[in-house]
Formats: structure tokens, sequence, C-alpha cells
């Protein structure tokens, strides 16, 4: 069998933890598997270099931000190559170079767009336990990319695509995915499966625990994962395409604190205007999420859009900079501001979901300040300081305590 097995950053984050890594991997190479290993920067590396870079450039160049990134993942793989040395078993570790993982050319955010095997093949035949960079990519300059925060799980899962492995495991510092943050809600339930589907929504609105490009790019290579504790042996949570029967109503709340409401305010209320926005802000490369129109008053109308924190201060200044080609009266920008979605396959055939939603967080005494939907899905936009109860009052109100 061939194996990919990666490991996130708490789980190389010292020695002991590097030799724990060692020997779950040897257990598979023992039984005379190919073992495949992603690693992350060790514990907060990644944070740390990225303090480090605004310590020199308040806005430091996104490709140096980028080549500096990348060293922490070499770091933790060129120490697991020694690691093994140590056990007596030949493994060898690889950057994107070496593996030659092509990407598209934007840094901080490139995207995977083929894999060379070639090498990775070669050094599996000599019986070495291959270990992989996690995170980061080549471009068309030859320069080093990176794939965006928790980037590694979709490294894992295009290699096992590319190799076509019998085996993509996720080991993290969780049993599994859960119905919730595990780190908010206490009570949250782990799930011994989800869909691709479910899994993509509760990444990509919030649930960290996978990269949601790695569920995006499980479901198109069919690549089945497991997502499981690098600390002890219980069963994890099997991430795959699951069958119509017997979904839950409701399969998980996430919650992503990183999104910035923008409103423009006193548009013209005639045909073009929103397409005159949206064209500006796609052009600019910055991605808009939520999206509310009010109701036209005295042939004036208001905008309000969510989007990623990290876009937000480049959003306004576009914005305030066009105001006047806009029409806008004025541009106002909130930050402190959380997403909460639910999210669940059992929902396209039940009516009820968004009112329960809505019912949780009245009796929360939480305001609402805009609503998407989704087949799948309820998201609502609240202030960031009742997030962590919002998500606990959804969780408790859909029945998905343990
Ligand atoms: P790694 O470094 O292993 O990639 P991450 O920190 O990226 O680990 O992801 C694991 C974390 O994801 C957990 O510690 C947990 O707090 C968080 N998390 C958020 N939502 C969920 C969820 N629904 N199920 C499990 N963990 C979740
Ligand atoms: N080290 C990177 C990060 O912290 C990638 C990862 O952990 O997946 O975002
Ligand atoms: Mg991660």
């Amino acid at each position: 069998m061939l194996i990919v097995k990666k490991f996130g950053g708490t789980s190389v984050a010292d020695k002991d933890r590097i030799y724990n890594v060692a020997e779950r991997c040897l257990k598979d190479y023992r039984e005379g598997n190919d073992v495949v290993v992603v690693l992350s920067a060790m514990g907060k590396m990644t944070d740390v270099l990225i303090e480090q870079a605004h310590e020199i450039h308040p806005n430091p160049p996104k490709r140096e931000l980028d080549m500096l990134l990348v060293t922490g993942e070499q770091t933790s793989v060129a120490l697991m190559g020694m690691a093994f040395d140590k056990l007596g078993v030949p493994s060898i570790s690889l950057n994107a170079f070496q593996v030659a993982m092509h990407t598209t050319s934007v840094y901080g955010a490139a995207r995977i767009k083929r894999i060379d095997t070639e090498r990775i093949r070669h050094e599996l035949s000599a019986k070495k336990i291959v270990i992989v960079t996690g995170f980061q990519g080549i471009n068309k300059y030859d320069d080093f990319t990176t794939l965006g925060r928790g980037g590694s799980d979709t490294t894992a899962v295009a290699l096992a695509a590319a190799l076509h492995a019998d085996k993509c495991e996720i080991f993290t510092d969780v049993d599994g995915v859960y119905t919730a943050d595990p780190r908010i809600v206490p009570k949250a339930r782990k799930l011994k499966e989800i869909s691709y589907d479910e899994m993509l929504d509760l990444a990509t609105l919030g649930a960290g625990v996978l990269h949601n490009r790695s569920v995006e790019m499980a479901k198109k290579y069919g690549v089945e994962l497991v997502v499981r504790s690098s600390l002890n042996d219980s069963e994890g949570t099997i991430v795959k395409e699951v069958g119509r029967v017997e979904r839950m109503l409701v399969s998980g709340v996430a919650a992503d604190k990183n999104a910035t409401r923008i409103s423009v305010i006193g548009l013209e209320d005639r045909p073009g205007v929103a397409f005159r926005l949206f064209d500006m802000i796609a052009k600019a490369n910055i991605n808009v999420d939520m999206i509310l129109q009010s109701i036209g008053r005295e042939d004036k109308k208001d905008i309000s859009f969510t989007v990623d924190e990290d876009s937000a201060d480049a959003a306004e200044e576009l914005l305030e900079k066009n105001r006047e080609v806009l029409k806008a009266e004025r541009i106002s920008v909130k930050k402190n501001v959380a997403k909460v979605s639910v999210v669940g396959a059992g929902m396209m055939s039940n009516p009820g979901v968004a009112a329960k939603m809505f019912e949780c967080l009245y009796n929360a005494g939480i305001n609402i300040r805009m609503i998407s939907t989704s087949e799948i899905r309820v998201t609502v936009l609240i202030d960031e300081e009742d997030c962590d109860r919002a998500v606990k009052a959804a969780h408790e109100g859909f029945g998905l305590e343990d």
C-alpha cells in the first residue's frame, strides 16, 4: 500500500513529538508499505515568521514573505529526516523544488497545478520514507509560493491524488472532525464520517481543522481522507462521498472571526450600480462573501458585503478612492464581526432550519446583521463578541451535543 500521512504543527512541535511522528510512520513502513509524510512547520513557527516579517516591514512584499515562510516547513522535514536516520531507517526530505510541486504564481495563495511524481517514486522504490514539505510550491518564475494558511492539508491530498495513494491520513491535535470546534464547544461530538460537500462548507466557513482546498481536491479526485489525532489511536473521522440516506439535519456549526463588513451607503438606485461596484472589487482580486442590498428609498440604496479581514484595508482604500465614481455618500467598515454557520446536507429537504437558527440566536439575545443561505447551510453575520455564545447556542439548539 502507498500511504500519505500529514502531520500538523502541534504534532511536530518539539523533539518528542517528532520522534512520536517517526514511530507512527515506522509502523506502516515496517508492515511493508510505501510511506510519504507531509509536514507543517513546527508549532507556531509560521506565526513567528510572519511576526518577524512585520517587524521589518508593515506590508512585506509577498514574494519575500513566501521565501521566508517556506523555511518553517523545511526545518521540520529536515529534522524528521534526522530522526529517521537516528532510528536506523532510510528516508529523504524533499522541498517543493526537489519534488517539483508546480503551482499558480500568486504568492501567499497559490493553487497546486501539477506534481511531478518521478523523484518521489524513485525514492520510494529505494525503500525510503519520503518526507515532503507541506504548504509550499514553486511557480513559473522558479520562485517559492505558499498555498495559504493551513495549506499543508492540501499538499497531502494533492500528493495522495497524484501518487494514487491507497490511504491519506491527516493527523492533528484533535481526534477528528467534530460537530463544532471542541475548543469552543466542549460538548461537541466527533463525527464518524462526513461528506465532502459538508466538510467543504464547514472548512470554508471557518472550521480550521482542514484547509478548504484540500477538501475540494479530495472530492475532485475521490481521495478518501481520515482526520485523526497524532497523539492517540482513536478512529478519527472519514471524509468521503456519503450516500443520501441517514443524513443528519445539521452536521456541524462553524465560526469565522476573520470577517469584515463593508457598507457602501447612499448609492444611486438604478441598473448597473452593483455591477460597477463588484466589478471594481473583483478586478482588485478581492473576494466578496455575503452581500446584502437594501430596498431603495428616494432613489438611493445601500449595499453591504463581507470580505476577509486581510483584504479589508485594501477594499476600503479602493472604495474611498472611487467613492465619487461610484456616486456613494460614504463607506463604512466594521471589523469586529463574525460569521456563524450551520451546515448539513439534511436541510435540503427540511424548510425549518433557518428559522430554528434564528430562534437559537434570539433566545441567546444575539442580534443578526446579515444572513445568507445555500441548499446545505445557513450563515449569519453577528458581532464578534457574540461569536462563541452563538456557536454554543446553535450547537445546543440543533441537538448536536454529546
Ligand atoms: P494542524 O496544525 O494539525 O493542521 P489546525 O490547528 O490547523 O491543526 O487544526 C486543528 C484545529 O482545528 C483544532 O485544534 C480545533 O481547535 C480546530 N477546529 C475548528 N473546527 C473544528 C471542528 N469542527 N472539528 C475539529 N476541530 C476543529
Ligand atoms: N505552516 C502553515 C500554517 O501555519 C501551513 C499549515 O500548517 O498547514 O499555516
Ligand atoms: Mg491545519
